[in-house]
């Protein structure tokens, strides 16, 4: 075991050093198809049940680009206010491990096909911070490696490796940063909020499933310091594959304090990767960092360059949906939200939910609330994030919708939406499934009222000589007797009449 590095006092870091970060996130595309083939790009299926000869690297076997995927690459580009290259081609990333059976990547090196843009980045307090992109590029995703016998799942201790392909050849887009300097004591907090606002631009550009737990959105940070006063970079270690947002912030933070520690202690920092540890918050040494020079990179032979039109561009520039920070904007203006209420909507990962739920017909008040409070509560007991719940804002109008029509009150409704989580299907098929409707015949309910009153004759007299008060008891005994699904108000009306009040 490797003892836990030394880290130095976080504003220690600060007064001494100014910290510059460069991120790559990795993202899956959602393509129906892989990258230069045609097998299914779908998570979760039985190892090695989605392969064939391009993506196992057969001899002989030719790739073709999967157009989906260029298309999805120009618009997250466009998206990050990027160039597009008029033309530009894949490389051969020369490197060999198990979980890549060509021995090579299919990459792009020298000319992505999107570069230099920006995002601008709000951070917690509201303001607003821009991260220059220096490019984005397509690539092929590799497989996956299990290593078994261990305790940790890492390959230190294992007695064997299992492979499983499906995931090689998958569609990816690395995006790249330019180094970010100046943002001071905040730069764990932008790398954060960087990588939190990427994912909300592709989840609206409807291009990848963004989930980090899944491994469909990964991030690369990489962090070094400069003494305060000099504009010379330090070096740069590379913590690979944070797999949360929270991980991205901690992983940073700990870095840099242990980038302080070293380098004042008069030791150097070797530029390496290093994995980050979620249970004890710190990082451990991982590979000796290679140079480009050492993958021998050089233009893909078996495909031809891609030179997007100018006129293909223009069109899938009109394709761009309304943008996280447009949606804000309106939201704000729209909804009447403070800058507060803006916020923590958007910090809780609520507010493009709500939005798409408003887009389905919903009232921005009714879809708020629902999100905010009940949704919450349920991805919070789940563990998973709001947008990971397995129900859509489309499903959520719809319960919303059947409320209003008087159809749901709000119990049965709840009881809809966990029915829509446990997968009894669409919100119409569970209210009929589990029989949820609310009892709003008014003969139905006459019924029960006449059996309650005549269940409790001393109650029923009080309520006619004028104690309407009472009332209360024999509605509760009618919506015992309708399992909750009457409309209480309505009960309430119908009791009183029956007593002549
Ligand atoms: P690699 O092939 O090593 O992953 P990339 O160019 O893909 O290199 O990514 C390196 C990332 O680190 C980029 O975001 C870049 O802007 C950033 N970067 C470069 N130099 C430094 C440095 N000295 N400190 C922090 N980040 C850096
Ligand atoms: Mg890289
Ligand atoms: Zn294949």
């Amino acid at each position: 075991m490797t003892a836990v590095a030394e880290i130095m006092d976080y504003d220690e870091v600060l007064a001494r050093f100014d910290p510059v970060l460069g991120l790559e996130v990795h993202v899956e595309l959602s393509t129906n198809t892989k990258m230069f083939c045609g097998c299914a790009n779908a998570f979760g299926a039985e190892p090695n049940t989605q392969v064939c000869p391009v993506c196992l690297g057969l001899p002989g076997a030719l790739p073709v680009v999967n157009g989906k995927a260029v298309e999805a690459a120009i618009r997250i580009g466009l998206a990050l206010n990027c160039e597009v290259a008029e033309w530009c081609r894949f490389a051969r990333k020369n490197y060999f491990y198990p979980d890549m059976p060509k021995n090579f990547q299919t990459s792009q090196y020298d000319e992505p096909i999107v570069h230099d843009g920006y995002l601008d980045v709000v951070l917690d307090d509201g303001e607003t911070f821009r991260v220059e992109i220096e490019r984005a590029h397509m690539e092929e995703d590799t497989g996956k490696s299990l290593h078994v016998g261990g305790a940790t799942g890492r390959i230190h201790g294992a007695s064997h490796s299992l492979l499983d392909y499906n995931r090689a050849g998958v569609p990816l887009i690395e995006i790249v940063t330019k180094p970010i300097t100046g943002a001071g004591e905040r730069a764990p907090e932008v790398a954060r909020a960087y990588v939190a606002a990427l994912r909300d631009l592709l989840r609206a550009l409807d291009v990848s499933d963004v989930r980090m737990d899944q491994g469909s959105l990964r991030c690369d940070a990489n962090v070094s310091l400069m003494p305060k006063g000099s504009a010379e970079f330090g070096t740069r270690t590379e913590t690979k594959n944070v797999n949360s947002l929270r991980s991205v912030e901690r992983a940073v933070r700990f870095e840099m304090q242990r980038h302080a520690a070293v380098l004042t202690g008069g030791g150097e920092i070797l530029q390496e990767t290093r994995h980050f540890d979620e249970s004890t918050g710190s990082t451990s040494a991982g590979r000796k960092k290679e140079t480009s020079e050492d993958y021998r990179y050089f233009p893909e032979p078996d495909l031809v360059p891609i030179a997007p039109s100018r006129e293909w561009v223009e069109e899938l520039s009109k394709t761009l949906p309304e943008l996280p920070w447009e949606r804000r904007k309106r939201a704000k203006e729209e909804w009447g939200l403070s800058d507060e209420e803006l916020r923590d909507l958007v910090n809780a990962g609520a507010l493009e939910l709500i939005a798409e739920t408003v887009e389905a017909g919903a009232q921005p008040g009714d879809a708020r609330s629902w999100w905010v409070a009940y949704l919450a509560q349920q991805a919070n007991t789940r563990g998973v994030e709001l947008a990971d719940l397995e129900i859509s804002p489309k499903q959520v109008a719809r319960v919303i919708a059947l409320v209003a029509e008087g159809k749901l009150t709000n119990k049965l409704a709840r009881q809809v939406v966990d029915g829509v989580l446990a997968g009894e299907g669409e919100p119409d098929e569970v209210v009929a499934a589990r029989g949820l409707e609310v009892v709003s015949d008014d003969s139905a309910l006459q019924t029960a009222i006449d059996e309650a009153l005549a269940a409790q004759p001393d109650i029923a007299d009080k309520i006619r000589g004028g104690k309407v008060q009472a009332a209360g008891a024999i509605v509760g005994a009618v919506m015992k007797a309708t399992k909750g699904q009457a409309d209480a108000k309505r009960v309430r009306e119908l009791v009183l009449a029956a007593c002549g009040q």
